[in-house]
């Protein structure tokens, strides 16, 4: 079977809502561990503003770094034109530009509207572009919203078209507040597979509900083949009440290694990166074979 990218995003997704600052260096150490485990593209901070999200303060810092590992691809979040503006002079740096299907989660989120957010990121892209810079473009709760509630599929399609038009290299599809199920999963990521043609689709996944492993397995049999995921299964928004972590990186690896379905990843090295990062983090990490037995697990491994 065909293999799959995984795009950790626990250093950013995963750290922004700690209340205590982390350290720089424990940040780089834990993109250095995952680096080590096998994957390639990471997902390494937020170029937010401080006061929005001070964990992500020393985006900076991490970027410069982070930026001497050669076969990681460093990704970070952009919410607006500053932050383009402050990750331009990283080259080589892929863009996650955060977008939103609802208008009063843009709002909270982004201070936004989403005809605005969308203007914006019109205009950046091509500045993308000039600068051999990929930008991918996310739409934060897909599925459901923490104030709007259910959301239609329509609403996702209108914004993916125009983002696959404006020449995205990549449309994420991000379930913010874990609310997804299976069968709206497979429903929204054909159609989103369909208009995006060749463009790359990634699917972001919350684990808030137990309900991941299953949208994740769902997602790949619609034919996604890119996932976003934290190891530990930290993570969470704070501008999303009720959201928990993300899918634990290492048990999304378990199921594709188990299927047969490459992740070009070492479970036993993922699951020290797992231990350190649930080591600073303050919450539940909600994972689950990292509390197995870890010979066992190795060798249920083995082909
Ligand atoms: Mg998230």
């Amino acid at each position: 079977m065909s293999g799959v990218t995984i795009i950790d995003v626990s250093p950013r997704d995963g750290l922004q809502t700690e209340p205590e600052l982390i350290s720089t260096e424990d940040k780089v150490k834990l993109v250095d561990k995952l680096t080590e485990a096998g994957l390639e593209k990471i997902e390494v901070t937020s170029l937010v503003h401080p006061k929005r999200v001070p964990q992500m303060a020393d985006a900076e810092d991490v970027l410069k770094q982070v930026s001497h590992n050669e076969k990681l691809q460093v990704i970070a979040l952009i919410p607006n034109q500053r932050g383009f503006i402050r990750a331009s002079q990283f080259a080589g740096l892929e863009l996650n530009w955060a977008a939103s299907a609802t208008e009063t989660f843009s709002d909270k989120n982004l201070g936004m509207t989403i005809d605005r957010n969308f203007e914006i990121f019109n205009d950046v892209i091509k500045e993308v572009k000039s600068k051999g810079m990929k930008i991918c473009f996310s739409v934060a709760v897909s599925f459901g919203c923490p104030y709007e509630g259910k959301v239609e599929e329509e609403k996702v399609l209108e914004l993916v078209k125009k983002a696959v038009q404006a020449g995205a290299d990549r449309i994420g599809i991000a379930d913010t507040i874990g609310i997804a199920t299976p069968d709206a999963v497979d429903s929204l990521l054909r159609k989103v597979l369909d208009v995006a043609g060749e463009t790359k689709v990634s699917f972001h996944i919350h684990d808030t509900r137990g309900l991941g492993i299953a949208n994740a397995y769902a997602a790949y049999l619609a034919g996604v083949r890119i996932f976003e995921t934290a190891v530990s299964g930290i993570g969470g928004c704070p501008f999303a009440p009720g959201s928990a972590g993300n899918l634990a990186t290492e048990d999304l690896v378990y199921l594709f290694e188990r299927m047969g379905i490459e992740t070009g990843v070492n479970v036993g090295k993922l699951l020290e990166a797992a231990d350190f990062a649930a080591s600073l983090s303050t919450k539940t990490p909600l994972g689950r074979i990292r509390h197995l037995d870890r010979e066992r697990t190795i060798k249920e491994l083995v082909k």
